[in-house]
């Protein structure tokens, strides 16, 4: 743990476990709910100096901690691979984009820009000022293990803010990494806290009831949000939840089968299916739906399963048993209630695949609204295809959902494209583009994917107060 610009072994430690072998591949402190109210503490002093640092000195150790994070790279990619399990290439990419917030957001510290307003008296000036909430606690997830604390460490130190951060239980080794890259770059003592624990509940409790903490931000599900919001609204604290998404893929008839086949396998597999904005539905024009899943299934079935330190590999383990038996669930309801599986649907266990959690890449085919899989996030490689007739049936299909964070749609005309995204109660849209993600442009979700948005000009501004002045003059 790091608290007060000390780095703390704690009194007692868990493993963490590389997902592919089930191998214990380190250990960190099991801190408490008393560790986490220290670290509040730490964070409460020192953000009184840190909120009086100018923006420029601020974004000065922002753009050193980019510097560091782009050298370990690799380094802190084959961290990643070690104990979440994604091909190393995948985790490079990650880092990169973990970096990209570090760099945005320096340079975003210098433009907390204030307002004036024209007052209704002759004698009178407003004045807006933007002004740090305070100390922040934040919960991360395990799936983007570094660019999930970067996204929230980065706009948080930006605006003038200090920090408490717990990563999730299974992926605390990244997190160790990403501060001892923050302690290296010069952030003064106090400023960012890391308290790793297993059971994240008590950790939890801390973060939502100590009066100190003014704001909660967290990324994972959408049940554990609720809970957390619900219980910082005793206080009133201010609250960002990043929660779970159920994306749908939308491929009109006058889109290319093929072309849009590639798209979604890429995004669907991307980190084995374990990403918030993963496609959840297909829902494809019946017209094309041969030409798609040909496509989609020769490439599914070529995938490679393994270790994400081999050579080739593109599927990585699921996080834990429970995520692959949730799979498991989901893939027997629906074969149940009359799916029909194009490819994989079974576990894979050959050539030592069974140490791991492995789901080999699937396709299942005449998904219907009355399976599981058409509500619940999957968060693993599996692909449900629906079958459309019109437009206005996608749209409808596509918002049948509680959640409301990413959505994909395939067309060659603008027009349509336009409707579509206007009529698409989800906060980001992909249009012929399966990455509609940077660190400038804004990330959330609407519904019950969540509150608030993380990168682009919005995401520092989940930081600061906004206050008025009236002057008489
Ligand atoms: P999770 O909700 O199980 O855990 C997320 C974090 O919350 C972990 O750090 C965990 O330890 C902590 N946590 C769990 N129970 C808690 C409690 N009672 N009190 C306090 N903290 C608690 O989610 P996960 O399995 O780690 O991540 C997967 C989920 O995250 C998916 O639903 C995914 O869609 C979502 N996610 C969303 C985004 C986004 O930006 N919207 C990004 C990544 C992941």
């Amino acid at each position: 743990m790091f608290i007060n610009g000390q780095w703390e072994t704690g009194a007692a430690v868990f493993e963490v476990y590389n997902p592919a072998t089930g191998e214990a591949v380190g250990s960190v402190p099991d801190g408490t709910r008393a560790d986490a109210a220290r670290a509040i503490d730490a964070a409460g002093r020192a953000f009184a100096s840190w909120s009086q640092t100018t923006a420029y000195a601020r974004s000065e150790l922002l753009y050193r901690a980019w510097q560091l994070m782009r050298e370990r790279r690799d380094e802190l990619a084959r961290t990643m691979t070690l104990e979440q399990g994604k091909p190393l290439k995948a985790a490079r990419n990650e880092v990169q984009y973990a970096s990209d917030f570090l760099l945005w957001f320096a340079e975003e510290a210098k433009r907390v820009y204030g307002r004036t307003i024209p007052a209704p008296r002759p004698d009178q000036r407003f004045i807006v000022l933007h002004q740090p909430v305070g100390v922040v606690a934040a919960i991360t997830p395990w799936n983007y293990p570094v660019s999930m604390i970067t996204r929230k460490v980065a706009p948080a130190l930006a605006a003038g803010c200090t920090i408490v951060l717990k990563p999730s239980e299974a992926t605390p080794l990244c997190a160790v990494e990403v501060f001892k890259i923050l302690h290296e770059a010069g952030i003064p003592d106090g400023v960012v806290n890391l308290v790793t624990a297993l059971d994240p509940e008590p950790i939890g409790l801390e973060f939502v009831e100590n009066p100190r903490v003014k704001k909660i931000t967290f990324t994972g599900s959408t049940e554990v949000g609720k809970l957390l919001a619900g219980r910082a609204a005793a206080q009133v604290k201010r609250i960002s939840m990043e929660l779970g998404g159920h994306a749908p893929f939308i491929v009109l008839d006058d889109a290319d089968p093929v072309r849009a086949a590639k798209g979604c396998l890429l995004v669907k597999f991307l980190n084995t299916g374990q990403a918030c904005i993963s496609p959840n539905r297909l829902l494809v024009h019946r017209s094309i739906v041969e030409p798609f899943a040909a496509e989609f299934k020769k490439r599914a079935s070529a995938m490679k399963a393994g270790s994400g330190f081999d050579e080739g590999v593109s599927i990585g383990p699921l996080v834990n048993r429970e995520a692959l038996e949730k799979i498991e669930c989901q893939v027997a309801d629906a074969l149940h209630k009359g799916a029909t599986i194009e490819t994989g649907g079974a576990r894979l266990t050959e050539n030592g695949l069974d140490r791991g959690f492995f789901y080999a890449p699937t396709l299942l085919n005449n998904v219907t609204p009355k399976m599981r899989i058409y509500r619940e996030e999957t968060f693993g490689p599996v692909a449900p295809l629906i079958a459309f007739d019109s437009d206005q049936e996608a749209l409808a299909m596509a918002n049948d959902t509680r959640y409301g964070l990413a959505a994909y749609i395939y067309t060659q005309d603008i027009a349509r494209a336009m409707r579509m995204l206007e009529g698409l109660r989800f906060a980001i849209v992909g249009i012929n583009d399966i990455n509609p993600t940077a660190a400038a442009a804004p990330f959330g979700g609407m519904q019950e994917s969540g509150l608030g948005r993380e990168g682009g000009q919005e995401g520092i501004a989940e930081y600061l107060e906004v206050k008025l002045a009236g002057i008489s003059i």
